[in-house]
């Protein structure tokens, strides 16, 4: 599932603040939980869900196939000067 934009529940604040959380994956169950006329956009200084973590962790550790920028070994030929 595709990482999304931040966001909260409003009802996070009924939470003591240690435990509130923001969401930012579209697979996340408990983001996928609250109500679109509950959500507010951001972080709002929160800790992020860890459903959320782990699901952009999985996806960020690439079973794409696709190499990851900077990720390029470089080839190192060697040279050695011919004489005679
Ligand atoms: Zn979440």
């Amino acid at each position: 599932m595709p990482e999304i934009p931040e966001f909260f529940a409003l009802n996070e604040i009924t939470k003591p603040r240690e435990k509130r959380v923001y969401h930012n994956n579209s697979g996340c169950p408990a983001g996928k939980g609250i109500r679109v006329k509950e959500r507010r956009a951001g972080t709002c200084g929160y800790g992020i869900c860890e459903d959320c973590r782990e699901r952009n962790e999985q996806e960020s550790s690439g079973s794409s196939g696709q190499p990851r920028l900077g990720t390029r070994v470089p080839k190192r030929r060697l040279t050695l000067p011919h004489f005679g």
